[in-house]
């Protein structure tokens, strides 16, 4: 009884605190600048004898190649060079006031992206270097994998390099399993840098690095990008996979997006399909596409 009330009472008192973290997280450009600045600080103490501002200034050689990268990659994908607005999408009307503020756009960012290439050249290629910035090529590396990891522009990439790997283990699932991998690794490692520190870094800095890098990612990680996963891992869970002997006996080819199949799902109806195509196919319709016998959970179940 007392255990239920001190609970419920816990709860309670845990809902503002709650309240905030949720809006912190969906703040997504300061939480995630803050869990870089408390990641590198924490490598900082690890690698660096001298870790003089060390932090705020590999931030910004990182947000600087970010920055260009970014810039390359709206290039190489850009698609309508015309420095021209029409009216609507269609009409050959043009919007002069907004073409002549695109044109301006553009050019600010084409400048901009020179001017900080430029600087960067200078300040790496000429070897000029900044005084007391003197990164060890070990804290350089495990910084820029932490911070792609984290930051937005590798972010969105990450699921599209899972794509191109073609593991059949993520049944094309790659855009739910991206967040969970990356953000796995973000605890992971924070963690165990905390961990190392343990002896020598004053506790309150710990702290606060396991409330920020930790808790609140884990809490994230559980919340967020682990149910939208279990969700549509649970959805495909009730086709068990194909053999290899069942999938040549129904000539190993997808009938819903008329692909081979090296790995497939069965249903109950004894018809084969990828994984991500049936899970596709069963976001519109429970029935089997082939067959359309019901795939209902229970009639699923019932066939086990
Ligand atoms: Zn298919
Ligand atoms: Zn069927």
């Amino acid at each position: 009884m007392i255990w239920q009330q001190l609970s419920a009472l816990l709860t309670r008192l845990y809902q503002p605190i709650d309240r905030a973290e949720t809006l912190f997280l969906q703040m997504k450009n300061i939480s995630m600048m803050t869990n870089q600045i408390v990641f590198l600080m924490l490598a900082d103490r690890i690698f660096l004898s001298e870790p003089k501002m060390t932090c705020l200034y590999t931030l910004m050689f990182y947000n600087v190649i970010t920055y260009c990268i970014s810039y390359i990659k709206e290039l190489i994908e850009k698609e309508d060079w015309s420095p021209y607005v029409t009216l609507t999408e269609r009409s050959k009307i043009k919007h002069l006031a907004m073409s002549a503020t695109k044109i301006v756009l553009e050019w600010t960012k084409a400048i901009t992206f020179i001017v900080t290439l430029t600087f960067t050249l200078v300040v790496f290629g000429l070897e000029q270097g900044l005084e007391h910035y003197k990164p060890s090529t070990i804290y350089t590396m495990t910084t820029w994998i932490y911070y792609s990891a984290t930051e937005k522009v590798f972010v969105q990439m990450f699921p599209s390099m899972l794509k191109f790997l073609r593991l059949e283990v993520f049944e094309n699932l790659e855009e739910l399993y991206a967040p969970v991998i990356l953000k796995s690794f973000i605890i992971s490692v924070s963690a165990l840098f905390v961990l190392i520190l343990v002896p020598v870094a004053s506790w309150r800095f710990l702290l606060i690095a396991i409330y920020l890098n930790v808790y609140l990612k884990l809490r994230d990680l559980l919340r967020e990008s682990g149910p939208a996963l279990k969700l549509e891992r649970e959805m495909l869970n009730r086709y068990r996979r194909a053999t290899p002997e069942e999938i040549q006996r129904f000539d190993d080819i997808c009938a819903i997006c008329l692909c081979n199949m090296i790995k497939a799902r069965i249903t109950p109806c004894c018809h084969l399909f990828h994984a991500d195509c049936l899970r596709q196919c069963l976001k519109t319709s429970e029935t089997c596409p082939i067959c359309k016998t019901e795939l209902t959970f229970e009639s699923v179940s019932m066939t086990r």
